[in-house]
């Protein structure tokens, strides 16, 4: 296999699902539970008082988001739509609006979905079935085992790249995972939940590789497993075969669809935004198009020569901004484009 993804990369050996005795797993899940305890952060969905609605939008907002990028944006967002029904009803140029840079907007548009369908599908209610929750748009295998756990209580597997890595560290000894989640580790995974406190149990093995197991400089004199670490006990090897990938950003078509996002967010609810400003050359705008740059409000002006200053050329600013209305996260008017 060649594909690799950023930070989770080559496979790991076939021997990386090893059995795992119950003595030792008594050990690991009740240093973890209790580690969990006195480490875990006092994040807003973790709260008593956290809804199975807050806790949906806030997987679904932290997926490829850092929690600190994510947590205003998820408090004014549950201040705006409480529930489903809130959401469902909003207009997608504020959902757009109100998502702001959390990236990857469709995102956004994919939880206005989810929230329809809860709404017409379960009376405005979030499910508690996993399945039920599977079948929901935009929910994948992740969100669905987070919400049925986090929100509900339920006993379910929640394996997400942290949950992974902490998993394969201490029980089968190799430093990186797949990228891909396989059937046989998901059913190796969930054998490892425990009958009781499964919810800590997923929460703490989260909340351990995103604080002390991170993936590039694991703190395992902090960690409360380094005497059952099986990556430890074998001396940390380095996988040879891995390769990161760069996150390279300058210059990449997510860097320019989130310049023209921002664009259509300052613009909004102003006149739409001429795709001309976006995408002509300067040296091509005529006088009246100059003249309308220069007039622009400040904030939309300064996201439109955000996007000139890329200078990522009219035919690839143009391509770029027709995928956003096929994506339905703007709207062309003749030559103008608008938040949907
Ligand atoms: S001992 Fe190190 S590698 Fe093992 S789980 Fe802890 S932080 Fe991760």
């Amino acid at each position: 296999m060649t594909h690799r993804d950023a930070g989770e990369l080559t496979p790991p050996p076939a021997t990386a699902l090893p059995p795992v005795d119950p003595e030792t797993l008594a050990t690991v899940q009740h240093r973890i539970i209790d580690w969990y305890a006195e480490h875990a952060r006092p994040l807003p969905w973790r709260s008593a008082d956290a809804t199975p609605w807050s806790i949906l939008v806030c997987e679904v907002m932290s997926q490829q988001t850092p929690i600190s990028r994510v947590l205003p944006r998820w408090e004014a967002w549950m201040e705006t739509w409480p529930g489903p029904a809130d959401l469902a009803a909003a207009p997608a140029s504020q959902v757009l609006l109100a998502w702001d840079s959390l990236g990857y907007p469709r995102r956004a548009l994919r939880l206005q979905e989810t929230a329809a369908a809860i709404v017409e599908r379960h009376g405005g209610e979030v499910p508690d079935d996993e399945e039920a929750l599977l079948a929901l748009p935009g929910v994948g295998a992740y969100t669905a085992a987070a919400v049925t756990s986090f929100a509900h209580g339920g006993r379910t597997a929640v394996l997400d790249v942290n949950v992974r890595r902490v998993l394969g560290r201490v029980f089968a000894g190799v430093q990186h995972r797949s990228p891909s989640l396989t059937a046989a580790e998901r059913r190796w995974a969930a054998a490892l939940v425990p009958d009781d406190e499964h919810v800590a149990w997923n929460a703490g093995a989260m909340e351990l590789g995103a604080l002390v197991c991170t993936a590039t400089s694991p703190a395992c004199d902090a960690c409360p497993l380094t005497d059952t670490c099986a990556w430890v006990a074998a001396g940390r090897p380095v996988d040879p075969t891995v390769v990161r990938r760069g996150q390279a950003w300058a210059g990449t078509d997510r860097q320019l669809r989130g310049a023209i996002m921002r664009a259509l967010r300052a613009g909004n609810p102003s006149p739409p935004v001429p795709v001309r400003l976006l995408t002509a050359p300067t040296a091509q705008l005529t006088a009246d198009e100059s003249r309308l740059l220069e007039d622009l409000d400040d904030p939309v002006q300064r996201a439109v020569l955000a996007v000139r200053d890329l200078d990522a050329g009219g035919d690839r600013t143009a391509r770029l901004a027709e995928d956003l209305v096929r994506d339905g996260l703007a709207v062309r008017e003749a030559d103008r484009l608008r938040l949907p």
